[in-house]
């Protein structure tokens, strides 16, 4: 491998461990300049970047370097005179195999700023998700008719973004005369920065106001931003009007972000809101196995398995194991086996992360009421049934992170605002019932004891 290609594996990696802006920040114009018997020195454009690798970057960097099976003795950075330009072609070429870094700039559109890989043939769908997707789906058929505004939320790395931009992608295909527009929010909210600071929030208006599809990510940034939401809420009242589709995602529900100005939160609340889970086994092995199958490679099935197993957290983190694994077996040119797998993917996966999961709550749930573990599904309004049923389905929330429509699901079939019932009663419950607390604080210990 030469200091190029070990440059774009260090960069890949990275890429999935830090946010899109930041990677830009530090690391588009760096380059692995030297690399002999062990000395490293990597070319930066400015002393700045200099620093901040250093000071923040310096430790992530080796650990990959060393996870690549680098011998690295020393590691420097330098500032090179010419900025240290990539040529496009390169990435081109890498971009297409396998473990290669996907430079997000290269595949934006610059009208709509949205990013080309992600769309809904390669998103997978369970009942994590399934809530959100059955709403962008009715949404790209008939743009700003239906569901209107549609606000998304789920933590970090659960397939916001990825189901946002689908959209986009999707109605900007379809419909050749709507404009469709995708911001982060710090952009969003740089651009209104702006415009006040420049005294042109009419121009920004009017401009903004054409659009027919105006997508907003993680507008949680919005909180405490006053000027930016007072402007935002007129543009939204003005798109909203017009039946132009609005499209939001947030790390949390609305009436969750706080310093949210009342009125908004309240427009945000007016549509679809629709929540994303972690997803469980079947879907995170439907996952791996698409993202092998995009990447072009092939990975052993008891490999795939082990990851499904013991990755549950997000899929990005699902993702990140994945492209540890690929990449290890393109430098090597050798196929990772099981062993090989747990040993390379050990800082990851901390054993002492005990696995918690549906069966392991349902069990301790009914332990604890004395009951069998199939009364929790029986449908019954019985006192001494609903309140564990309530309990368990409160547990899947919390604990495992599941969506609302898989909980109801799970509970024979029953509805997602029925699993959100159960989740508020109990949450609004240990507030007010000591023993509750206490009752929930015992099985929590139990969750995690073994
Ligand atoms: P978020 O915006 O919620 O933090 P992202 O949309 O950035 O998460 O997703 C993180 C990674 O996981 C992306 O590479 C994305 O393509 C992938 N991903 C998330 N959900 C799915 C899914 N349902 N099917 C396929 N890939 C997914
Ligand atoms: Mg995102």
């Amino acid at each position: 491998m030469d200091k190029q290609e070990l440059w774009q594996n260090v960069l890949s990696q990275i890429q999935l461990q830090i946010s899109q802006a930041n990677f830009s920040t530090w690391f588009k114009s760096t380059a692995i300049i030297s690399r002999q018997k062990g000395h490293i020195i990597v070319g930066v454009p400015n002393s700045f970047s200099r620093e901040w690798l250093e000071k923040k970057y310096n430790r992530l960097i080796l650990n990959i370097l060393e996870e690549l099976s680098e011998k690295v003795k020393h590691l420097e950075y330098k500032i090179v005179a010419i900025p240290v330009t990539q040529p496009v072609s390169v990435y081109k070429e890498i971009q297409s195999s396998a473990n290669q870094l996907e430079l997000e700039e290269l595949n934006l559109d610059k009208t709509t700023n949205l990013n080309s890989k992600y769309t809904f043939d390669n998103f997978i769908v369970g009942p994590f998700n399934e809530l959100a997707h059955a709403a962008g789906t009715a949404i790209i058929k008939n743009p700003g008719r239906i569901y209107n505004p549609f606000f998304v939320y789920g933590g970090v790395g659960l397939g916001k973004t990825h189901l946002l931009q689908a959209v986009g992608n999707k109605i900007h295909q379809d419909f050749k005369n709507k404009k469709v527009k995708y911001f982060s929010s710090e952009r969003f909210i740089t651009g209104i920065v702006n415009a006040i600071r420049n005294q042109s929030i009419h121009q920004f208006k009017e401009e903004y106001r054409q659009f027919d599809v105006l997508i907003i990510d993680d507008v949680q940034f919005f909180a405490g931003k006053e000027k930016s939401q007072e402007e935002f809420f007129h543009l939204f009242n003005l798109l909203y009007e017009d039946n132009k589709q609005i499209i939001i995602s947030s790390d949390r529900p609305p009436r969750a972000i706080s310093a949210l100005e009342e009125r908004l939160r309240s427009r945000f609340e007016g549509g679809m809101i629709a929540d994303i889970g972690s997803p469980d086994f079947e879907s995170r092995s439907a996952i791996l196995k698409q993202k092998v199958h995009d990447k072009k490679t092939l990975l052993d099935d008891l490999v795939l398995e082990y990851i499904a197993n013991n990755v549950q957290k997000n899929v990005r983190e699902l993702e990140g194991a994945l492209n540890r694994l690929i990449a290890w077996q393109e430098l090597n040119s050798q196929d990772v086996n099981l062993e090989l797998a747990k040993n390379l993917l050990r800082k990851t996966i901390n054993p002492k992360n005990k696995r918690v999961d549906f069966q392991k709550v349902i069990k301790i749930v009914a332990d604890f009421y004395s009951l069998d573990k199939k009364d929790l599904f029986l449908n019954s309004r019985k006192k001494e049934i609903v309140k564990p049923r309530q309990v368990a389905m409160y547990f899947m929330r919390k604990e495992l992170n599941s969506s609302y429509p898989f909980i109801g699901n799970k509970f024979g079939g029953k509805d997602h605002t029925t699993a959100i019932y159960a989740c508020e009663k109990i949450s609004q419950g240990i507030k007010k019932d000591e023993q509750l607390a206490e009752e929930i604080e015992v099985m929590k210990e139990k969750i995690y004891a073994y």
